[in-house]
């Protein structure tokens, strides 16, 4: 459910109106409805309520934005962080270290020293070799770091192959048969505090079944790790839960995520942790750009918008479909590709899809555009930085604001020698 609906004809997010925004801000440009992001963010954490201990920590690079951490800092979320950047991102929204959990395989030392004298919750270390690095400097700096272990459980998650991470292939955790005798050494080690296991298998996940398996894997581990002595008092689950970016698709809700969970956990007696990105983000903006014009083809028309993949990078790089919406339909339907302006044909959102009817000049949106849009843009063909609104009920604001070409190019230098 979001607040993106239609009122006399043209969409609004919440009560105001969409061509007001374009108006204000221009377009390409993403729109956030802080209710829908409200909404989405209890609903998690409501449904993970029949668990005895739980720690969320929202995945920031889902929708590092100022104003929506913020807002998911309000409401009793920490955050996963995966870069210094986002680290600071967090820390800035008034997220408490202790709530922050930092994952990646690769924590440059600068990145582990920062994190460590932030005094974050937890590292999710990725390697035996990372965490004998974060020993070693925190035994430098005289502190103790708290660790879990990212294992790879080797599941299939049945994603897009981009976004899985949880196959051996993939470079992130630990073999999941060398597991055991890493943690074992790591738990030796003077400077760590080694507490529990993590895992996150992929995004955008359409079942349960693949998190499932990995979870009856991990809890296989822990028991094993126990047995051997050690301490496993926190099991971090990951993120990974898919939402649906073409209507009528069917997803598995928080709640059956939540009983899933429930089920598996029973007699883990650990505090469990979470790491949602897109279930808390994607439903809660969209792209609003504007026909620049429509091209004839051999085929279907181009409807050319003028947002492009560096906007939302997701159709090129996944192959994702958004929903294309026209603000405000005029009820007729035509078929068509829609591509925005940039010299590559990757620069693609839909093919041969059935639409609203639009027209040069016509305002449009594509859904669901709220985890991994705004977060992956870039400049490419020197095009601007999109910018970002939030709605909250008839108010809105600018919360990242468009940076022209301008801008990037006066940090650009000729240097001397080309003089
Ligand atoms: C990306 C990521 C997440 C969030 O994934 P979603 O599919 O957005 O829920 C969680 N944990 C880690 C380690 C990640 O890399």
């Amino acid at each position: 459910m979001d607040h993106f609906e239609y009122h006399d004809g043209v969409l609004h997010a919440e009560a105001v109106a969409l061509p007001q925004i374009a108006d204000g801000v221009d377009t390409p440009v993403y729109v956030y409805s802080r209710a829908t992001l409200i909404r989405h963010a209890r609903v998690f954490r409501d449904a993970l309520a029949i668990l005895p201990s739980v720690h969320i920590a929202f995945a920031v690079k889902s929708n590092p934005n100022l104003a929506v951490l913020k807002v998911l800092a309000t409401e009793g979320y920490g955050a996963d962080v995966v870069s210094g950047g986002e680290l600071e991102r967090a820390l800035a929204a008034g997220m408490a270290p202790a709530d922050i959990v930092f994952s990646g395989v690769g924590k440059t030392s600068a990145e582990l020293i920062r994190a460590l004298e932030a005094g974050i919750g937890q590292f999710n270390l990725e390697s035996a070799e990372e965490g004998l690095e974060l020993a070693e400097i925190a035994r430098r700096l005289g502190r103790t770091a708290t660790c879990v272990l990212r294992v790879n459980p080797d599941v299939d998650a049945g994603t897009h192959g981009k976004i899985s991470t949880g196959k051996a292939e993939n470079k992130f955790g630990v073999p999941f048969d060398r597991a055991a005798a890493i943690y074992a050494r790591l738990a030796g080690e003077p400077g760590l505090a080694m507490r529990g296991l993590a895992l996150h298998i992929g995004s955008q996940l359409s079942r349960l079944d693949p998190l499932e398996a990995a979870f009856l894997k991990v809890g296989d581990l822990m028991r094993t790790i126990r047995a051997a002595g050690h301490t496993v008092s926190h099991m971090d689950l990951g993120g990974g839960v898919g939402v649906p970016y073409k209507s009528g698709d069917i997803f598995p809700q928080p709640g059956e995520y939540a009983a899933m969970v429930a089920r598996v956990t029973a007699d883990w007696g650990a505090t469990l942790m979470f790491e949602p990105g897109r279930v808390i983000t994607g439903n809660t903006g969209v792209l609003l750009t504007r026909v620049v014009r429509v091209k004839e083809g051999a085929g279907h028309p181009w409807v050319v918008v003028d947002a492009a993949m560096n906007d939302l990078a997701r159709p090129a790089m996944y192959d994702a479909w958004h929903d294309f919406a026209a603000v405000a339909p005029s009820g007729a339907q035509m078929t068509a590709n829609i591509v925005g302006p940039i010299c590559e044909s990757s620069d693609t959102f839909a093919m041969a899809r059935d639409i609203d009817t639009v027209a040069r000049g016509d305002l449009a949106v594509f859904r669901t555009a709220g985890a991994y849009g705004a977060t992956m843009a870039n400049t490419y063909n020197s095009r601007a930085m999109v910018p970002e609104v939030m709605v909250d009920g008839d108010r809105w604001a600018i919360v990242a604001e468009r940076i022209e070409p301008s801008t990037i190019l006066a940090a650009e230098r000729v240097p001397d020698f080309l003089l």
